[in-house]
């Protein structure tokens, strides 16, 4: 699903280029549920938004989906942002002024989906993160816990091929993140790739691999399954994609 060769990044702001990804190799199957760990500072984000065709690589080859993502302009990433993942952040990132029905449905309408398609199919996956008594409160009406389980909604709303999440429980206390964790792995046994982001070794511990980033470089990670369902998963995913 997600597959990416000696990719590097720099940041050009200060005085010296910061090379912060020096040449990563990963290969995430369809269906995976993965953990990014690392110390801050250690370009997880960076690496989790070049994944997410938010940010540009500089160097080496990134394909999602069978897709090559190089050069591409604007508005072909947007698009393909749309179509293909859904985006879980810290900070919810919900719209204020918009209740939590029409913040789900809002991937919809840039899909040009009707309003009532959009409304029906937000109000099903309202209930599905167990929120449909909320669907008419606002963000400032919600807890955190409620914000991020409508944000999680709201990315899965388009059924997207892979789940990007940038520290999805940093902001929720303990009970709180557990709940919201408890959530990611439902979705994950409904089939979906889910990549979360985390410095929570309770999170990471949860998830079937964990990827640990050091000085740009992947440091070898924890596998939690057999090599033999692994070897099996990527034959059938060379077969899908050809
Ligand atoms: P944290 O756990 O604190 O969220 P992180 O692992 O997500 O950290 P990144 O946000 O990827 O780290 O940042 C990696 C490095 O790149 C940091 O040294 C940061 O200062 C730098 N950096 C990140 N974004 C930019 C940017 N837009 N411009 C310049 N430097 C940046
Ligand atoms: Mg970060």
């Amino acid at each position: 699903m997600i597959k990416l060769h000696n990719i590097h990044k720099y940041y050009h702001s200060g005085e010296q280029p910061l090379h912060v990804l020096k040449g990563i190799d990963l290969h995430i199957r369809e269906g995976e549920l993965v953990s990014i760990m690392g110390s801050s500072g250690s370009g997880k984000s960076t690496l989790l938004n070049i994944l997410g065709i938010l940010d540009n690589h500089d160097q080496g080859d990134y394909f999602l989906a069978g897709r090559e993502i190089k050069n591409l302009k604007e508005k072909t990433a947007a698009h393909l942002r749309n179509e293909l993942l859904g985006f879980v952040f810290q900070s919810f990132n919900l719209l204020p002024f918009k209740n939590a029905t029409e913040n789900v449905a809002l991937p919809l309408y840039y899909q040009g989906v009707g309003r009532k398609e959009r409304n029906y199919r937000a109000a099903q996956y309202l209930e599905m993160v167990g929120l449909d008594h909320r669907a008419n409160f606002m963000p400032n009406e919600l807890s955190g816990g409620q914000k991020q389980r409508v944000a999680i909604a709201r990315a899965l709303v388009t059924k997207p091929k892979v789940i990007l999440a940038d520290e999805p429980t940093g902001a929720l206390d303990s009970q709180t993140t557990q709940e919201v964790m408890s959530l990611m792995k439902d979705i994950h046994q409904l089939g979906n790739t889910i990549v979360i982001v985390t410095h929570e070794q309770d999170i990471a511990d949860q998830t079937q691999r964990q990827i640990i980033l050091k000085d740009g470089l992947i440091v070898a990670g924890k596998h939690h399954h057999s090599h033999i369902a692994d070897d099996q998963a990527e034959q059938d995913e060379e077969e899908i994609l050809g």
